[in-house]
Formats: structure tokens, C-alpha cells, sequence
């Protein structure tokens, strides 16, 4: 199942993992998965580690999400540091594994380093995925509040555009004010691409690893927010930051966003709790 053929008219539901890394999150995740599966996801995703660290795990947690879920599974590729035949040889792989969506994105090069490989942007893996002969349905990240290492505004702006031209849809960096999501559309618009872009929400269960996230992504912090998180305890502050996303992700969709992409961090109390409050989404299950 492409996640291109799933964004239409009723609103999408998915959830990004990360690999685990050792038995006890291994367990977790499986937990994770069962939980949220049970809500009817219209699709999932798995990152991999910077510098593609965690191909071989992604792989393999996105291979076994296609083939026992009624879901599709989408692993995210980056191609920072790894040759164009490291890179064809993992889409030979997710194609005989039966996996059709690929989120194409460039991956950071480790702290300080230079760009080593044959790929420094995204819109380079993207023209090789589209490339493939498997057909792939290809997704790209955008950063509403501008990517840290871009120029500027506008050339962010026209490069974001001409890479999500190339592909099927985008999904976006975290972030905090619906404006900044409007405004992203806006300029797409402006340049003429409009394909769909759906919202990345973070749950705020731990506000000082989100703190830190939003530091490196660039994302502003709203401050009363997380003094009000950091405040809040256990159960608590995962009612009151599973409130404070659904009132965004509410705010998102009335702005006409295709879906909801949930920052899960692997935990599925507080998207269990926002996801029976959002509306019907288009799931797999009925
Ligand atoms: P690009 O699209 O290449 O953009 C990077 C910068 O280069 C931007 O400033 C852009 O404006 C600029 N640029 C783009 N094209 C050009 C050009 N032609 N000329 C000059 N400048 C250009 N990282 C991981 O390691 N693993 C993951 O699983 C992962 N998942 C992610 C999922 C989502 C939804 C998002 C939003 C990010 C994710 N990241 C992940 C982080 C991502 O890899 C980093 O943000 C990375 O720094 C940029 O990736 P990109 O695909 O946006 O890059």
C-alpha cells in the first residue's frame, strides 16, 4: 500500500519509531506496536540512526511491520556518508522485502565532519529512489521553521519545493504553532508545489530531551508550555501533554492538514490517549 494512495479526503493517522538498541527497549517497542496497532494506523515509520547507523535494524523492523501488519511500514533513508551502491543496494533490499514507501532525507554528517560519500542533499536520493525500479513511493522532510543549516528563508523555501516536486509528499520537522505549518504551505504554494505535507507532532512527555531536539532542529519552544509540563509528573504530565498536542493537532487540522504524523518515541500512553481523541482518521482497520 503506497502512503500516496492513502492522503485524500479523510485525514491519515501515523506513527513514527526509532530502532531500539538494546533488549529492554527491543521488548518496548514490541508493546509499542501491539498497543497502537489496535488504533488502525493508516501507515507507521522507522527512523535510522544518524549517519545511517541503524540501516540493518530499520530494515529489518520495517520488513516485519509489512509483513504482519495490515499497515504499511515506511523506512527513512538518509544518504550522507554512504555511496550510491550502499544506497542501491538497500532499496534492492525494502524492495524484496515488500516495502514500497521510502522517506528520502539527508541524514547530518557526524559533528564536525565533512560530507564524505557521494550524496550531500536529499534531492540527490530522491532522483535515485524515484529511480529505482520498484516504484517506491518516495517522501521528503520539510522544516516549517527553516532548516538550521539552510541560507536563508527563501532559498530554503525553493529548495524544499523542488525536492517535494520530485516526490510524493512531505512530512515535517516538529514544531509548536500552527502558523508556522500555514505559513510553510503558503510559500510552497507560492512556488508552485502543493503537493501534501503532513505535520509532525511531538508529544511533550519529556520536555528537557524535547528541549534539546527543538535546539538542534531549529524549533522554537513555547515557554509556558513546557513550564507547565515540567511541573506535571507520571500520569499527569502525560494527560496534560497528550492535551497540548491534540489542541495542536486539532488547530492542524482545521487548517486543512491531510493527517497527523505522531512523534511516538517509542511510548504509547500519550498517543493512545491523543489518538481517541482525534476524529476518524483513515484507517486499516474497518
Ligand atoms: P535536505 O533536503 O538536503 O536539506 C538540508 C539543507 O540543505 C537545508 O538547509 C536545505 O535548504 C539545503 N539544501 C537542500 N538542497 C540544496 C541545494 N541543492 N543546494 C544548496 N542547499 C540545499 N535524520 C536521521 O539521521 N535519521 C532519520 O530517520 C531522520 N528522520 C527524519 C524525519 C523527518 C520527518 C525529519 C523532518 C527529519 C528527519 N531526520 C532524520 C533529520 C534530517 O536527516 C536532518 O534534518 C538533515 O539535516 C536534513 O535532512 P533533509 O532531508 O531535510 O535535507
Amino acid at each position: 500500500m503506497r502512503v500516496s494512495d492513502l492522503l485524500g479526503n479523510q485525514p491519515t493517522l501515523s506513527y513514527e519509531f526509532f530502532p531500539p538498541s538494546d533488549e529492554e527497549a527491543q521488548r518496548r517497542l514490541a508493546e509499542t506496536l501491539e498497543e497502537l496497532s489496535q488504533t488502525g494506523p493508516s501507515f507507521v515509520s522507522v527512523t535510522c540512526g544518524a549517519g545511517g547507523a541503524s540501516h540493518d535494524r530499520t530494515q529489518k523492523i520495517v520488513v516485519d511491520i509489512c509483513n504482519s501488519q495490515p499497515f504499511p511500514a515506511m523506512a527513512h533513508v538518509t544518504c550522507v556518508g554512504h555511496t550510491r551502491s550502499d544506497i542501491v543496494a538497500l532499496l534492492d533490499n525494502y524492495a524484496a522485502g515488500g516495502v514500497v514507501n521510502i522517506l528520502a532525507l539527508a541524514g547530518d554528517p557526524p559533528d564536525g565532519s565533512a560530507i564524505i560519500g557521494d550524496f550531500k542533499y536529499a534531492f540527490e536520493l530522491v532522483e535515485l529512489v524515484r529511480s529505482h525500479p520498484a516504484g517506491f513511493c518516495v517522501a521528503v522532510a520539510a522544516h516549517p521553521e527553516v532548516h538550521p543549516r539552510s541560507l536563508g528563508r527563501n532559498s530554503d523555501r525553493q529548495h524544499l519545493a523542488a525536492k517535494l516536486n520530485m516526490a510524493d509528499f512531505a512530512v515535517t520537522q516538529f514544531f509548536f504553532d500552527v502558523d508556522d505549518y500555514v505559513r510553510l504551505l503558503d510559500e510552497l504554494a507560492a512556488l508552485r508545489c502543493d503537493k501534501p505535507v503532513l505535520p509532525g507532532v511531538m508529544p511533550v512527555i519529556w520536555p528537557k530531551s524535547v528541549r534539546r531536539y527543538a535546539e538542534m532542529n531549529g524549533s522554537a519552544v513555547p515557554e509556558g508550555l513546557f513550564s507547565r509540563l515540567e511541573a506535571f509528573s507520571g500520569r499527569d504530565r502525560i494527560e496534560a501533554a497528550a492535551e497540548a498536542a491534540w489542541e495542536l493537532c486539532d488547530k492542524l487540522l482545521a487548517a486543512g492538514a491531510p493527517g497527523i504524523h505522531l512523534y511516538t518515541l517509542n511510548r504509547c500512553e500519550v498517543s493512545r490517549l491523543i489518538t481517541n481523541k482525534l476524529p476518524r482518521h483513515k484507517n486499516t482497520i474497518s
